[in-house]
């Protein structure tokens, strides 16, 4: 079948579905913006997206994606990084991307507010919180709760940085557990979201960026207003070279 009709058909699929999580838990379906996330695919999976309407796209490699937004100029096309940033390559994405839901060191809150800084720029940006805590997780360490109050310092910090615009909480549950195991992180994230935004009440704590192709209604029932889905909608990545 043809690229885009296949990626239309997927795209009614998780869309009835989002909606249809948000009936469930009494939200409204305009309240959750998908993100296709392109990583590992090439320039005519998203071409074949955006002609179906699709306009908000997650990358994980700065260097990956690059070509990619390039080539998307004028399709008025939003760039999300969701994957883990090392400080070296922070000016990519200070310089390309419209959102950036991956922070998760002040060493890279520092870069890149410097960074933003001198661009005369301001960047829309996501916490990321390791609520599973697996090892090898980028995010702050968040998956014992009496750990939380320790992270207030550092995100005080960050919150002071002007090019920095805080939003909200990212998180990626540990790859193994079911969609319903799943709930259970989504569930830590808001709930370290409303520790949050008790401890900074001035702050903007609304976004929740949750959930992939395989447990992204569990995420919307709890609250997720971003959900980051790849195979669901583009089918399988190709393998990386
Ligand atoms: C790859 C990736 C996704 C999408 O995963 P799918 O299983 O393809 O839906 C979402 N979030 C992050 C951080 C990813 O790296």
């Amino acid at each position: 079948m043809d690229l885009a009709r296949q990626i239309r058909e997927n795209l009614l699929v998780v869309n009835e579905k989002i909606a249809a999580a948000a009936t469930r838990s009494g939200r409204n379906f305009e309240d959750i913006q998908l993100i296709a996330v392109t990583k590992g695919q090439p320039i005519e999976v998203i071409q074949a997206a955006i002609s179906t309407g699709i306009r908000n796209f997650g990358e994980n490699y700065p260097e990956e994606s690059l070509p990619k937004i390039m080539e998307c100029r004028e399709q008025g096309v939003k760039w999300h990084m969701i994957g883990h940033l090392q400080s070296r390559k922070a000016r990519l994405v200070c310089e390309h991307f419209d959102w950036m839901h991956s922070l998760d060191s002040l060493r890279l809150a520092e870069k890149m507010e410097r960074q933003l800084a001198q661009n005369g720029r301001s960047l829309p940006v996501l916490l990321q919180f390791n609520v599973g805590g697996e090892e090898s997780k980028s995010g702050w360490l968040a998956n014992d709760e009496n750990s939380w109050p320790a992270l207030v310092a550092e995100i005080g910090q960050i919150l002071q940085f002007p090019h920095l615009q805080i939003k909200g909480l990212m998180t990626m549950p540990p790859l193994t557990v079911s969609p319903q195991e799943a709930r259970a992180y989504f569930h830590k994230l808001v709930n370290l979201r409303d520790y949050l935004s008790r401890q900074f009440p001035e702050a903007v704590w609304q976004e929740l960026s949750m959930g992939t192709s395989s447990d992204f209604e569990s995420a919307v029932e709890e609250g997720a207003t971003f959900v980051r889905i790849g195979t669901g909608i583009l089918g399988p990545r190709p393998a990386r070279m």
